[in-house]
């Protein structure tokens, strides 16, 4: 990029200097331009402000005041209180901490602090903050402490009283605390934000068009708001920056993917499309036909396709994805299904074949454990076109398997395939395959949109009719033998049950081994009539599919399990699960377990178990109370938060969005998807002079992501 002045090191802005730029790294500023980044932790309206004289006992008010007075009360009970007078023009109150001591060594006599709670009657008005930030801190002498700061300001900042004003609070440290950050903003932004329209990428057409301000208005909204709702039109802008660079990224990619080379024309015959679908004993739900005219529409265009198929549970992904194999196969090319376990391409082979019997169309399956001799037959087979549909693991992706023209590649449960072996589904038979991607574990479109961008999206959000819903009850573990009882009782009328004990990597030994132990108890002394087996991720590959084959035809009454049933198990003659420790899962995994029971004729239950407190319990409760994979998957987000979620998609300790909400920002997403898949289409290797400064930003800021899409 063009020198900038925001590309020098934030040394040599005004009140920073070497000692304070070194400090500044820990919050990752070490330009000016990171400074200008630094995003704002929170805002408070000031206008929400009460005066001190005009606080009622049972009022919930904000207060800011400066520290007059301060201690530590020891009472009777052993209790110590810390206990600040606080003071502004109108008058003073004591402000009250119990059981927070410490509180006594981080404010000061001078500091000034903004607290939010309940005014209480005790020995008169008394303040309790629920919580509090210091906005201003004590100028040194005043609140004497030892050591000095050489680089602080000589005169104390006057705190901004006006109605409307707003305070800002930024993510600090011990070294670089608020006021000096403040400080930092206030004798440096104008100077920042005459260089930022600098970096502006965005036509004054499209931004007005979009209703986003400039750079520089948005930094002066974002540092310096007259309201709360200025500093998020701020955000809004920044946010939709962040998402526009990831969904040009994504563009990149999935222009290279699909429309570099043309893809497969298949052509509709029906010819067994049409005795699948007569076959069905039911009709598609509407999201199923929906779905299906996404696919394929995209199969008989010639680009490739790309999509990522997501539905919960039972939804009717795999009868889906079965017409798209069904629409190769009557064109003349073959199809592949790949599942991550052994286990699951078992599965989906039997389904299959269940439901291609009238059709007299072999399925072949081929996985690690397929013998040498029938392992050969079947790469013969597929390399002379003799075998239309195979299905199988990772085998399906070795180095000697050979397509004679392979078509349509289907990927079951994405997130266990990464980017790379999608990629790796190269060229047999002289094009590309089409791919489609299916996940059983919903999560929010913007959610997706961003982690996927490079696919199209279909959503299943439809489940098929007359399912019986399983009932999710929540119990303290006090209730165990009661729990047992029912267990029992399910067994006793034949059917089988799981109990799942969560497995938490950081210790994964000490969690085995109480799973191992609950098992021996199970076995031993609360089940001892029953057949009881053990499956846990530590064990070898192979005898993890002996218990599990074990267990679906019947050997096994109960399976004490840690998370590794959580994909696609299906053993409809289960239907009962407790789930041990539950406050320990995420909801969405919640859910995947769940859908392991109720997949049969039978009335199912699912049983929390948790000693959680006050909020994981509603945490729980909002699980039992719905089966929506999709509301369970907003409510996920909302709780973790996007940060937990992007995992591995994380590059070093760069955060993917800081200013992007996942939960509120999904318009402004799909607006920046939109103008980066414009902006490809028009100009895909962004070479012309309206989106030369777009590509440098993306280099700047994507330079990791790009070499992985070999993209740029
Ligand atoms: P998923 O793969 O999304 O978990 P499946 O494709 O395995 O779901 O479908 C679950 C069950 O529902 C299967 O037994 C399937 O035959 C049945 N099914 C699929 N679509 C419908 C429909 N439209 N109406 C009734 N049952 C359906
Ligand atoms: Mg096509």
């Amino acid at each position: 990029m063009e020198y900038s002045r925001l590309d020098s090191p934030v040394q040599f802005l005004k009140g920073v200097g070497p000692r304070r730029a070194d400090h500044l790294k820990k919050l990752n500023i070490g330009t000016a331009r990171d400074l200008l980044y630094h995003v704002p932790r929170r805002y408070d309206d000031a206008s929400t402000i009460t005066r001190i004289a005009d606080l009622k006992v049972g009022m919930d008010a904000n207060v800011i005041g400066t520290v007059r007075s301060k201690g530590v009360l020891p009472t009777r009970k052993g209790l110590r209180i810390f206990q600040a007078v606080l003071q502004d023009e109108s008058g003073m109150i004591t402000a009250s901490w119990p059981g927070q001591p410490w509180l006594d060594r981080k404010l000061r006599e001078g500091d000034e602090v903004l607290a939010s709670g309940p005014v209480k009657f005790f020995h008169g008005r008394q303040l309790h903050p629920r919580e509090f930030t210091v906005v201003e801190r004590a100028p040194r002498g005043e609140g004497a402490e030892a050591g000095g700061d050489p680089e602080a300001p000589t005169e104390r900042r006057p705190t901004p009283r006006a109605a409307g004003t707003v305070f800002v609070s930024y993510p600090s440290t011990d070294a670089i605390p608020q006021w000096v950050l403040r400080a930092m903003f206030e004798k440096n932004l104008e100077a920042l934000l005459a260089e930022i329209d600098g970096d502006e990428y965005l036509p004054d057409a499209v931004r007005r068009e979009l209703s986003l301000p400039t750079l520089s208005e948005a930094f002066r909204k974002l540092h310096l708001p007259a309201t709360p709702a200025e500093a998020e039109e701020g955000r809004r802008r920044l946010a939709f920056d962040e998402l526009f660079f990831l969904q040009l990224v994504q563009a990149l990619a999935r222009h290279r993917e699909q429309e570099e080379e043309p893809g497969i024309r298949f052509e509709r015959t029906n010819e067994l499309i049409r005795p699948l679908h007569e076959s069905l004993p039911f009709t598609l739900t509407g999201a199923q036909a929906r779905v299906l005219r996404e696919i394929l529409g995209d199969m008989v265009s010639d680009r490739r396709m790309n999509r990522f198929l997501q539905g919960d549970v039972g939804a009717g992904k795999t009868l889906v994805a079965l017409f798209a194999i069904l629409l190769a196969v009557e064109s003349g090319w073959q199809a592949a299904l790949m599942a991550p376990t052994e286990i699951l391409a078992e599965q989906h082979a039997l389904k299959l074949r269940d439901l291609l019997e009238p059709l007299e169309l072999p399925v072949a399956l081929l996985t690690g454990s397929v013998p040498g001799k029938a392992r050969e037959e079947i790469l013969e087979s597929l390399r002379e076109n003799r075998l239309p549909i195979v299905v199988g693991t990772h085998a399906l992706i070795q180095d000697d398997v050979r397509f004679a023209q392979l078509g349509l590649v289907v990927v079951d449960e994405q997130h266990r395939f990464g980017v790379r072996q999608r990629m790796a589904l190269g060229e047999h038979g002289g094009r590309r395959p089409d791919v489609l991607v299916m996940s059983a574990t919903p999560i929010p479109r913007s959610l997706a949109l961003t982690l996927y961008g490079e696919l199209d999206l279909s959503i299943l959000d439809e489940l098929p009719p007359g399912r019986t819903p399983v009932r999710t009850l929540l119990r303290r573990p006090s209730a165990r033998d009661e729990v047992y009882g029912g267990v029992e009782r399910a067994l006793a009328e034949g059917g089988q049950a799981y109990v799942v004990y969560p497995l938490v990597e950081e210790s994964e030994d000490l969690e085995l081994k109480a799973a191992t132990q609950e098992y021996e108890r199970l076995r031993t002394e609360v089940f001892p009539e029953r057949r009881v087996g053990l499956l846990h991720g530590k064990m070898a590959a192979d005898e993890k599919d002996r218990v599990m084959r074990d267990f679906r035809e019947g050997e096994l009454d109960l399976l004490v399990a840690t998370t590794v049933i959580e994909v696609g198990i299906d053993v409809p003659n289960a239907s009962v699960m407790v789930i041990e420790h539950a406050e320990r899962f995420g909801l969405s995994q919640l859910h995947q377990l769940r859908g392991r029971v109720g997949r049969g004729d039978r009335e199912s239950f699912c049983v929390l178990l948790s000693s959680a407190g006050e909020g994981s319990w509603e945490r729980l409760k909002i699980f039992a109370s719905t089966d929506d994979g999709f509301a369970i998957a907003r409510a996920d987000l909302q709780i973790r938060g996007q940060g937990d979620l992007f995992g591995a998609q994380q590059h070093g300790r760069d955060p993917l969005l800081s200013f992007a909400d996942l939960t509120r920002d999904e318009e402004l997403l799909l607006d920046a998807r939109r103008l980066a898949r414009g902006i490809v289409e028009a100009d895909p290797e962004l070479s012309t002079p309206a989106h030369a400064r777009v590509s440098e930003i993306l280099e700047a800021r994507h330079a990791e992501r790009l070499k992985l899409w070999k993209v740029g």
